[in-house]
This record gives C-alpha cells, sequence and structure tokens, in this order.
C-alpha cells in the first residue's frame, strides 16, 4: 500500500457518521455545519513520543489519549463533542503501528458521536495534534471565570493514579494494571461537564494536576480557596502512598489525570452530586472558595501546609 492509499485506509470514514458533516476527509478542507443558536468550542493538543508518552507506548493507548485529551477541555466547557481533525506526523507509513492506533481513536470518537473530518499526515519525530470541535448553547459554555465566594469546588473521580503509574514506569518498578490504565486510557469526562452547564459557576480539567490547575481557574474568576487534603478523592494505591511518606504531590502535582475541577454554590452541591452520580461519576466536595486569592491547603491534622516552604520539587515551577 502506498503511504496515501495507507492513509486513506485508516483515517476516512472514522469515528460517527454525523449529519451536520457536508464534505468530510478526502477535499482541501472539511464543510461542516454548526447549529443555529450553538457557539463552536475549539481545542488543540499535541502529544510529542519522548514528551507526552514514551516512544515504545501502545499505539493504541496513543490514539485513545490523543484524541481523549481534547474531549477532556470539550468536557470542562460543558461542551458536546461533534468534530476532530488529526495531524499525525510519523517516521514511516507503518500499518502495524496505524492499525490500532487509528482502532483506538475511532472506539473514542464513536463512543462520544465524533466525526475526524480531516487532518494533516507527514513524515518526521512521532506526534499526534488533535483538534477537537463541541457544541454549546449560546451563553451556557461553563469558564474558569466565574467561582463565587462561597462556592464549594470539587473534583470527578480520584486525584494522582495516572502520577502514580508514570512515577513507577520511570523507576522501572512494575505498575498496578489499573494505574496504568489511567495514565494510557484517561476518561474524559463529557457526560459530567454537559451535567454540570447551568450548576458550575466555573470548571476547569485537571491535566496538570490540582496544584496549578485550580490555581489557574482561581486567578480567572479573581478569588481564592480553602482546600481540605483529607477530602481529596484518592483511589487505595495513592492514599497508601501518601500514608507512607506523607508526600501529596501525586493528588497535587502529577498531571495527566483528566478529571474536572467545578465550582458550584453551595445550595446546588446535593444537585450537582446527583447529575454526576446519574452519569456514573463521582463529584467531591474538597474546599471552599474565598474572597482573599491564594490557596490555602489544610493538612489531615489541620495545619496549614505551604508548597513553597516545603522540599517539593514538583510545585517549583508552579
Ligand atoms: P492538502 O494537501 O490539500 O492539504 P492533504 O493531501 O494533506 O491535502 O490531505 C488530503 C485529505 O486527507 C484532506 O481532506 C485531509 O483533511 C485528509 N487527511 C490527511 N491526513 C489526514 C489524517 N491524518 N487524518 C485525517 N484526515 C487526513
Ligand atoms: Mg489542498
Amino acid at each position: 500500500m502506498s503511504e496515501f492509499a495507507l492513509i486513506r485506509h485508516f483515517f476516512t470514514a472514522l469515528g460517527a457518521a454525523r449529519a451536520d458533516v457536508a464534505l468530510g476527509v478526502g477535499d482541501d478542507c472539511a464543510l461542516l455545519k454548526v447549529p443555529a443558536g450553538q457557539q463552536l468550542a475549539v481545542s488543540i493538543d499535541t502529544l510529542t513520543a519522548g514528551v507526552h508518552f514514551f516512544a515504545d507506548c501502545a499505539p493504541a493507548a496513543v490514539g485513545h489519549k490523543a484524541l481523549a485529551v481534547g474531549l477532556s477541555d470539550l468536557a470542562a466547557m460543558g461542551a458536546q463533542p461533534a468534530w476532530a481533525t488529526l495531524a499525525l506526523t510519523l517516521p514511516s507509513a507503518d500499518a502495524a503501528w496505524l492499525a490500532p492506533f487509528s482502532a483506538s481513536f475511532a472506539a473514542l470518537a464513536h463512543a462520544h458521536g465524533v466525526q475526524l473530518v480531516g487532518g494533516d499526515t507527514t513524515r518526521g519525530a512521532l506526534s499526534v495534534t488533535v483538534q477537537v470541535h463541541g457544541f454549546i448553547p449560546d451563553g451556557a459554555a461553563v469558564r474558569r471565570a466565574g467561582a463565587q465566594r462561597g462556592d464549594v469546588i470539587c473534583v470527578s473521580g480520584t486525584l494522582g493514579d495516572a502520577g502514580l503509574a508514570l512515577r513507577g514506569l520511570l523507576s522501572g518498578s512494575a505498575v498496578a494494571p489499573e494505574l496504568r490504565q489511567r495514565l494510557e486510557y484517561p476518561t474524559p469526562r463529557v457526560q459530567l461537564g454537559l451535567a454540570l452547564r447551568g450548576l458550575a459557576t466555573a470548571m476547569i480539567d485537571l491535566s496538570d494536576g490540582l496544584f496549578g490547575d485550580l490555581a489557574h481557574l482561581l486567578t480567572a474568576s479573581g478569588v481564592g480557596a480553602e482546600v481540605a487534603l483529607a477530602q481529596l478523592p484518592l483511589s487505595p494505591l495513592v492514599a497508601k502512598v501518601i500514608a507512607q511518606d506523607g508526600d501529596w504531590a501525586l493528588p497535587l502535582a502529577s498531571g495527566d489525570d483528566y478529571e474536572l475541577c467545578c465550582c458550584v454554590p453551595a445550595a446546588q452541591l446535593a444537585t450537582a452530586q446527583a447529575r454526576a452520580a446519574a452519569v456514573g461519576v463521582a463529584l467531591q466536595p474538597i474546599g471552599r472558595i474565598e474572597a482573599e486569592t491564594g490557596v490555602r491547603w489544610r493538612l489531615p491534622n489541620g495545619e496549614m501546609w505551604c508548597a513553597a516552604a516545603g522540599s517539593y520539587d514538583h510545585f517549583a515551577n508552579s
């Protein structure tokens, strides 16, 4: 198969067949229709071998994650995913790599009704760029700005699992399969993002760790917060590491969780949790929005934890 035939084979008609796609892969441009009364939410991310994933990472994992990280951004705005484009840089047109990559990308695309509508293919060091497009009713997007004093800060799922998996892989030790799954096949919280529309005052997805990502939300909102570390939702394996060494870096400063962090008015917390439960995700309150800027991180023993004073290299650049 020629290089072009290979690309056509793996990337034409990938994902859902959508009625709003007048023209998909194959021409100079795709032709797409945004529904009346909706805004187009757009986000792009690049995953580069050796930087964002190990060069020998399973192609299925790369295909999944390349789309998942974009869907997580759409989720964080409360957008309904619709289309994706894919820019692939490959050392060679290797069918044995492309087949599982595209199958895994397609499975996640199907699961969220996403159609691949175009892309670009070049030769070079392995790198995958995905742009995602979604719809939000005019004015309904949940932004980072909008958190109000008194709002409850919540996070979905559990924090630090991907970071613990990465630690294991980097140190060459055994990694529990459920942790590895969290690192290589993250679940974008698309349904949760949609469910929180009209309820959350501010939202962000946790791609770089709660410590930095919550700071982005607070800065955008012009507020501060107190967070109770004892309330962070942790898997048993991450909780065990913290119990052993007292290091909060895993849930706070390791990336790749792709959970949502949102703020809801205190009176709406139960509704938000019920909506989350209805889409199969736990939503855990971890703190409160305060007028004073900055974050007060309260340790389980009641004392305040200070990142700047700690010996935490992980927080140095935050
Ligand atoms: P052009 O040179 O006009 O930009 P290309 O030869 O790059 O066109 O691409 C031809 C068609 O194939 C376009 O519709 C483009 O969107 C699509 N395409 C190329 N590479 C990919 C890819 N990796 N995934 C999806 N579509 C792709
Ligand atoms: Mg062209």
